[in-house]
């Protein structure tokens, strides 16, 4: 048994879905578990619908509802020629719409959009895209049945940063998809989405389709989880900003792990937690090319020589600096600040501590008012926007004589904010102003990665191929 998780780029239209329909009719041997995440783009348009219903721009909310529900009919049209099944998936379309609509009225109504609501809307993306994939397998003659997650995935009631039930979720996994697939049935499901024990539709953070990947795969003791995307694999980096990133061919699970931590988009971190439980290897695959290797991602990998694998990086990032207001024990400044950052949930991306301060990095999204203001009460607060990180990666890089001066040589243009170097031996973070971040990206890059060849490690990949 295999999960097959299919991105949004790799459902964007009718010829990428039937793309989709082929790659997985070539893996039906392996009895896959198909989940998919929402049509490219359509997560942030249902964004869009509720921000400008919130802030009663009914107008752009409408507009912007009529361009994605388009897209779908057009998917629908091009793709699905059984007519009764068409018909049936333009009235599950066409009852999506009247609920969003009704949500829209209430929004608009209440002047607000709760991260409660935000999550309802979000789930129709997900929940379309998996409908549609249903039955373009139907359509190719492959026995498929759309699983609602609400069938299993049953999550605390954090919305938009929904926590599984582990437990709960493999059983319901095992009653309600399990059967399925050993009927020789195609389960698809979606990503990203849950349930709360109410009843409330939840969502895993942006991006945490991968994740929901990897609780199923893990839930259920798949042999592979599959992330199906636009790239051939984990890259030397983003391939979006650095045009001859090379492909890593393997990595351990920590060293996946850190690099999607800190910015390599093409998985989502908490992939790698329940993969590491079960030592279930990940493999990222180019729906686009589908026959290319990709990259393995596996607990069973002897480490190779010290060597740098990946730059990664974030942007719009903020560095805060808080010194005690009076002379009081470290610890003591230490354990106000750490209160503070655990009541508003945030996530430090790195932290710096001097005999008599306090530094450290985060998302400038995670700031509020209210935070701001409970940390004021702690001590002196400064706090630097606009700045962004870069990460080097890899096996052991930081006993190796060398690698530091090497970074440091590349990045002697740009000046440098904060460094965290020596928490993990396989990364170096040094935060930098955001407008720096793309070119210090590829000169860091340019120095490891020029003179990189295929071997057992990388791969130089064809620039025909690339995205
Ligand atoms: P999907 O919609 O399939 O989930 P994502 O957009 O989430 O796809 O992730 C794939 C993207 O991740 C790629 O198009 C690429 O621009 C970006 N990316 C960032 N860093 C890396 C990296 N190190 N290797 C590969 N892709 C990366
Ligand atoms: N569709 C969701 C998002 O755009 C989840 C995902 O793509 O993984 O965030
Ligand atoms: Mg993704």
């Amino acid at each position: 048994m295999i999960v097959m998780k299919f991105g949004g780029t790799s459902t964007q239209d009718a010829p990428a879905i039937a793309n989709v329909v082929e790659i997985v009719k070539n893996h039906l041997h392996q009895k896959p578990i198909v989940v998919v995440s929402a049509i490219a783009q359509a997560t942030n348009m249902l964004e869009k619908i509720g921000k400008s219903s919130a802030e009663k721009n009914d107008r752009e909310a409408r507009e912007v509802l009529t361009q994605l529900f388009s897209r779908h009919y057009t998917i629908i049209d091009q793709l699905i020629r059984h007519i009764t099944r068409n018909r049936n998936l333009r009235s599950i379309l066409d009852t999506a719409r009247e609920e969003i609509e009704t949500i829209i009225k209430g929004i608009t109504i209440l002047h607000e959009l709760t991260p409660r609501t935000l999550d309802t809307l979000y789930s129709y993306g997900e929940i379309l895209s998996s409908r549609i994939v249903s039955v373009a397998l139907l359509d190719h003659g492959i026995q498929s049945e759309w699983v609602d997650t609400k069938d299993f995935m049953i999550t605390d009631e954090n919305f938009g940063r929904a926590m599984p039930m582990i437990e709960v979720v493999e059983e319901k996994l095992r009653a309600h998809v399990l059967p399925l697939v050993e009927k020789g049935v195609v389960p698809v499901t979606q990503g990203f989405i849950g349930i709360t024990n109410s009843g409330r539709r939840t969502t895993m953070g942006r991006e945490s389709s991968d994740y929901s990947a990897a609780i199923i795969g893990a839930g259920l003791d798949v042999d592979d989880i599959q992330i199906w995307t636009d790239v051939d694999g984990l890259l030397t980096a983003d391939p979006a900003i650095v045009d001859d990133a090379k492909k890593v061919k393997m990595l351990s699970f920590q060293e996946a792990y850190e690099l999607s931590y800190f910015g390599a988009k093409v998985l989502h971190p908490n992939t790698m937690l329940p993969a590491i439980e079960k030592s279930i290897p990940i493999h990222i695959f180019n729906s686009r090319r589908p026959h290319s290797p990709g990259t393995l991602v596996t607990a069973s990998f002897e480490s190779h020589a010290a060597v740098v694998k990946s730059i990664a990086y974030k942007r719009n990032i903020a560095l805060i600096n808080i010194l005690p207001r009076r002379r009081v024990g470290q610890y003591i400044l230490w354990e106000h600040i750490h209160n503070v950052l655990t009541k508003h949930g945030i996530i430090t991306l790195m932290s710096v501590t001097a005999e008599y301060g306090f530094t450290f990095a985060l998302e400038e999204k995670q700031i509020t008012p209210a935070f701001f203001q409970d940390l004021n009460e702690v001590g002196i607060l400064s706090s630097n926007e606009k700045m962004g990180i870069i990460s080097i990666l890899g096996s052991n890089i930081l006993q190796t004589p060398g690698t530091i001066d090497r970074i440091f040589k590349a990045l002697s243009d740009f000046s440098i904010n904060m460094i965290s170097f020596g928490a993990s031996r396989s990364s170096i973070n040094i935060a930098l102003d955001d407008g720096d971040i793309v070119e210090a990206v590829r000169q860091v890059h340019t120095e490891f990665f020029d003179s990189v060849f295929t071997d057992d490690v990388f791969e130089v990949l064809d620039k025909s191929n690339k995205k």
